[in-house]
């Protein structure tokens, strides 16, 4: 016979003294990668009674997956992690959670997801994918907490894009030993490591090529290992030898279930934290003033850098300060400026977008979504959706302007 439970579902949590269910049930969190890490944030969120998870993965669901992905079995192989992670969650965890899944590349998806979203939780191991997600969301004024894992080391940092550093700042680092030679906290400032070089490269190579270099490919690997060289050469670094570079950016880092699942508990964490500071605004006088008199109590904090050593036990925590000249979240950059809207019919050719930016600044201009440019003879419905928005580079100068697409009439 199946006992009737007595108290809530989350009577325990509820004991705490800083604790606010409803807040929990009220938000939305938009997971960016859905594998070692990922998988446990899902988990713990789920489990935590959150409103709602957009789980956001185009992996495939692989046998070297299994030592610490714990979403999938040996039957799910093959199958998308999004819609997996999805079903499991539902079925296993919390059934009365909202739920959407995608299986496409970020630079791809429907802007209003990352609109939806009251914070985002980064757990990419791509260094791409992580720029694209903290171009986001400064651009939205959105918290990010990014996490990242390499072998008996994992890292949280969390991005408030008007207080502390995001991915892109040229900020101190932290200690030599502390740092992951994978998860480059600078995207686009000065390398710290030799190995930076290399994500830059990737980073350029994407740009020129508008794809991934094939690593069967030697073509690809002489033509990253001169752009990383460009680089290594201009930063002092030793130059790279053929095919190193291409090694380095196709490298699988090791991985372990404990590490990924003590980050992903401390990622899990600050997102709770984060929304808490968010939305407590949201309700009465009484309750503002009883949650700020706890964080003094408390001690409530939450660190800009969390790094944790399965060698040593230690979990530290460090602060990044903003760089104000930061081409992401510095006062300059394109993600601080005012949309301009174009107002389309989404049956018109791309072209029409570029035209009336032409006529407004009297320049062509390319686009891009994403990373993938968007081609002139392309329609608009075909690769945009109402509301998204899109990157616009001059070809006359280097000036870049981001636009909001709006349809005129909607799809029926
Ligand atoms: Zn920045």
């Amino acid at each position: 016979m199946t006992s009737i439970p007595s108290a809530s579902r989350f009577d325990r949590q509820e004991r705490l003294s800083i604790w606010n269910q409803n807040i929990i049930e009220g938000s939305c969190v938009l997971i960016i990668g859905i594998g070692g890490t990922g998988g446990e944030v899902a988990k713990n969120l789920a489990l935590l009674g959150i409103g709602k998870l957009i789980l956001v993965d185009m992996d495939s669901i692989e046998y070297s997956n299994l030592n610490r992905q714990l979403l999938f079995s040996h039957k799910d192989i093959g199958k998308n992690k999004a819609k997996t992670a999805m079903n499991v969650i539902k079925k296993r965890y919390n059934s009365s959670i909202e739920i959407e899944a995608f299986s496409e590349p970020i630079q791809l998806l429907p802007f209003r997801i990352f609109e939806e979203a009251d914070i985002i939780a980064g757990c990419v191991d791509n260094f791409l994918a992580r720029q694209f997600i903290n171009e986001n969301a400064i651009e939205l004024s959105l918290p990010f907490i990014d996490s990242a894992t390499d072998g008996f080391f994992g890292q949280v940092q969390s991005i408030d894009s008007n207080s502390n550093a995001c991915l892109a700042c040229d900020s101190p680092p932290p200690p030599e030993e502390t740092r992951l030679p994978t998860a480059p906290c600078t995207l686009v400032g000065t390398p710290r490591m030799r190995e930076h070089c290399a994500w830059k490269a990737l980073y350029e190579f994407h740009t020129l090529n508008n794809r991934e270099p094939d690593e069967n490919s030697s073509e690809d690997a002489l033509t990253l290992t001169h752009l990383a060289n460009k680089i290594a050469r201009k930063y002092q670094f030793p130059l790279f030898e053929n095919k190193e570079v291409i090694q380095i950016v196709s490298y699988h880092v090791p991985s372990l279930i404990t590490v990924n699942a003590v980050t992903s508990g401390i990622q899990s964490q600050e997102i709770i934290k984060t929304l808490f500071l968010k939305k407590i605004k949201l309700f009465g006088k009484k309750e503002v003033k009883r949650f700020k008199s706890l964080i003094q109590t408390h001690r409530f904090n939450i660190p800009d850098l969390t790094i944790y050593s399965a060698l040593t036990g230690n979990i530290s925590s460090y602060d990044l300060l903003r760089d104000p000249e930061c081409s992401v979240c510095g006062s300059s950059s394109i993600y601080r400026k005012a949309l301009h809207t174009v107002n389309v019919n989404p049956k018109s050719k791309c072209k029409i977008i570029f035209t009336v930016l032409k006529r407004k600044y009297k320049k062509d201009f390319v686009g891009f979504k994403g990373n993938s440019l968007i081609q002139n003879d392309a329609l608009v419905e075909d690769i945009l959706e109402d509301g998204d928005r899109i990157t616009v580079s001059s070809l006359n100068d280097d000036e870049e302007r981001r636009i909001r697409i709006k349809y005129k009439t909607k799809r029926g």
